[in-house]
């Protein structure tokens, strides 16, 4: 039996493909890690997203017989990130190293500068773990368990820390055009071995769950009938969410069965650039009052930057989500991934860089104003008197507090 290590690596965000306060379980490699377990193997997971120690210094110690290294964080595999370099030089070291490299993640379908590095596993990680040779048919519906070997690094806003993923749906079919959907197929999980898979975790000690679908309301009957099974159980949760998916679902159901908070894509005011978001304003704003009504929280995911925007255009998304009554925002700059519909239609406009990936969409607005426009829009949104007066109960929430705090700060450094 070999001594397995699978990483989560850590990578920059100067691109703003990823920037939310919060720190999650790799779910993923959670999984894959309990199959190999399953069959003896020794296994540890490096989440270099939440530890402390240097992944390099790390890599230069490593005595694995095998590494399983994933590309990018699993959970946003639908917007892998485009600045790679962390991640080649510890494969650079690994390989110095000769230690027997296997790689999973989003990028291998996007580029084939990795594949130098090791044996390619690519497209859905966990059917590749019972010989990390064959993708073999794994049912993502049955009930697995996880291994976790850090619980207590992971935190999300109104939740708190210690908080354990799961996953009801993978894909989505909603095909909004600037979306990658290379890596996975839409399918759900069936309820019952979903509501077993939790009162596992339970009795493992979990109370907060946050689901990393990217659209748990893909199906709102399937979401109510997960709300009236977990009801019992007096867990907290949340979820990832359209506020058209939730414009069909009982709230109230929700927020009985222990939901707290909703993070749900808004993108701009406008809509313009992205054809798929079939919602407007007034839409939006009604979602929102009718979940906050519901006594729960609001979270909410905008981009900078789209095609044909102007710098007012950016200016009024900020404006926008301050006018909102949400409780939580992350600001991403539009990436135009290979593989999108976005992409074809402004392939002439987009920055490659050396690795092969899309870096940019170099439009009317300089990239580098996007980019100081990101910081202001975080700064604008959370430290400002009205967010404060808003939300005062969540910062001194004895699970919230000098985390949530911690975190937005941690946040702050992230995007210098
Ligand atoms: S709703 Fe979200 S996850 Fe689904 S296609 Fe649109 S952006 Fe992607």
């Amino acid at each position: 039996m070999s001594k397995i290590t699978l990483i989560n690596p850590k990578y920059s965000t100067t691109s703003g493909a990823t920037l939310a306060p919060f720190q999650i379980p790799p779910l993923s490699l959670m999984k894959c890690a309990w199959l190999l377990k399953e069959q003896g193997h020794s296994v540890e997971i490096k989440d270099f997203q939440v530890s402390k120690e240097s992944m390099l210094e790390w890599a230069v110690r490593c005595n694995a017989d095998i590494v399983i290294v994933s590309t990018g964080q699993i959970l946003n595999w639908q917007c892998p990130q485009s600045d790679i370099s962390e991640l080649d030089r510890l494969l650079s070291i690994l390989r110095n190293r000769k230690q027997n490299i296997k790689l999973i993640g989003p990028h291998l379908l996007l580029t084939d500068f990795l594949h130098k590095y090791g044996e390619v596993l690519s497209g859905e990680p966990e059917g590749y773990m019972f010989d990390l040779k064959t993708k073999r048919d794994w049912d993502f519906s049955s009930t697995e368990k996880l291994y976790v070997n850090n619980p207590t690094d992971y935190f999300f806003p109104v939740l708190g820390n210690r908080v354990m993923t799961f996953e009801a749906i993978r894909g989505c079919s909603v095909g909004c055009d600037f979306c990658f959907q290379g890596m996975y197929i839409t399918r759900k999980k069936a309820l019952p071995n979903l509501i077993s898979e939790i009162k596992e975790d339970v009795k493992a000690g979990y109370r907060r769950f946050f689901n990393v679908d990217l659209n748990f309301s893909l199906d709102p009957k399937y979401m109510e009938a997960f709300a009236d099974g977990i009801a019992v159980l007096g867990i907290k949760w949340g979820a990832h969410a359209t506020l058209t998916g939730l414009k069909n679902i009982d709230l109230e159901k929700l927020r009985k069965s222990g939901c707290e908070v909703l993070m749900v894509g808004i993108e701009n005011r406008h809509q313009r650039g992205l054809p798929n978001k079939n919602v407007n304003e007034e839409f939006v704003s009604k979602m929102i009052k009718k979940i906050r009504d519901s006594k729960i929280k609001v979270g909410g995911y905008f981009i900078l930057g789209c095609p044909n925007e102007t710098k007012e255009d950016v200016l009024d998304t900020i404006s926008y989500a301050k006018s909102l009554k949400i409780n939580y925002a992350s600001f991403q700059l539009f990436h135009p991934l290979k593989g999108t519909e976005a992409f074809s239609s402004i392939a002439e406009n987009v920055v490659m860089n050396k690795y092969g990936l899309s870096e940019k969409y170099q439009g009317e607005i300089d990239h580098d104003w996007l980019l100081g426009m990101q910081k202001k829009a975080f700064w604008s949104f959370y430290f400002r008197p009205t967010y404060f007066l808003d939300n005062i109960g969540l910062l001194f929430k004895p699970r919230m507090g000098l985390n949530g705090i911690a975190s937005i700060i941690r946040l702050k450094w992230r995007i210098q």
